[in-house]
């Protein structure tokens, strides 16, 4: 059987997570927050006393992480090595964990085998920075999200505000945004990219309903055409 698989890619803050579990619950398929599945890898390497830079030793001790997703009435939950780690996965200082090691191929092959399972067993929406071009690179349903930085770094500080994290000033979150956008688009392996055959849609100034209403409409075109 044919699946739905929707990819979903961008930059941090572009509003990526927000628009695609609002587009899965209107289609009333899976969401995949692919950036779940690093920030656990990130986790677990912390845990381990792993160093997150060193390929040698994050590729050494790979075979030991156990990453799972499961789907349960609360959505999407990671768990690592059967413990479910999904509430802590936002924790502002696994963000740059996640982007050190998303940058060992190793890890992202890991991941991928593991998107795409879940992508071959269910109608699932996945966002990431790979999707449309290493995850589900065959799918015809590819976005690439973008916004304007101040805009993303505010969200990202609104966000924050909302958990009652820690956050620092928005110029903060604009500097760690760059960086780690930096980080994910010049990186040798998988690096973040816009799929050629992927619709761009910039959010700045956006309701996240209006994206919802692009997506779904694009979707609707795909499908008929
Ligand atoms: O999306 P999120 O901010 O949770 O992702 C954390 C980090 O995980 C990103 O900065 C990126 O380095 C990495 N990532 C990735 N490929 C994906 C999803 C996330 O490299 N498909």
């Amino acid at each position: 059987m044919q699946r739905l698989n929707i990819a979903i890619d961008g930059p941090a803050g572009a509003g990526k997570s927000t628009v695609a579990k609002a587009v899965a619950a209107r289609l009333g398929i899976r969401y995949l927050d692919t950036g779940a599945m690093y920030r656990a890898m990130a986790l677990w390497c912390l845990r381990q006393g792993v160093p997150v830079h060193d390929a040698e030793a994050v590729g050494a001790a790979l075979p030991g992480a156990e990453i799972a997703v499961r789907y349960t009435d609360a959505g999407q939950r990671v768990l690592l090595s059967g413990e479910d780690v999904t509430d802590g996965l936002r924790a502002p200082e696994l963000a740059m964990a996640a982007s050190a090691v998303s940058a060992h191929p190793a890890v992202r092959v890991r991941l991928t085998e593991l998107q795409r399972q879940v992508a071959a067993q269910y109608d699932v929406i996945m966002d990431g920075r790979d999707i449309g071009t290493n995850v589900l690179p065959d799918t015809p349903h590819k976005f690439y999200l973008t916004a304007s930085a101040y805009e993303r770094a505010k969200r990202r500080f609104d966000e924050m505000r909302a958990r009652g994290q820690a956050c620092g000033t928005v110029e903060d979150i604009a500097r760690e945004i760059a960086e780690r956008d930096y980080n994910d688009s010049h990186r040798a392996f998988m690096p973040l990219r816009q799929a050629d055959d992927a619709v761009l849609i910039d959010t700045t100034g956006m309701s996240v309903e209006a994206v919802v209403g692009e997506i779904v409409r694009a979707l609707g075109e795909e499908c008929d055409g």
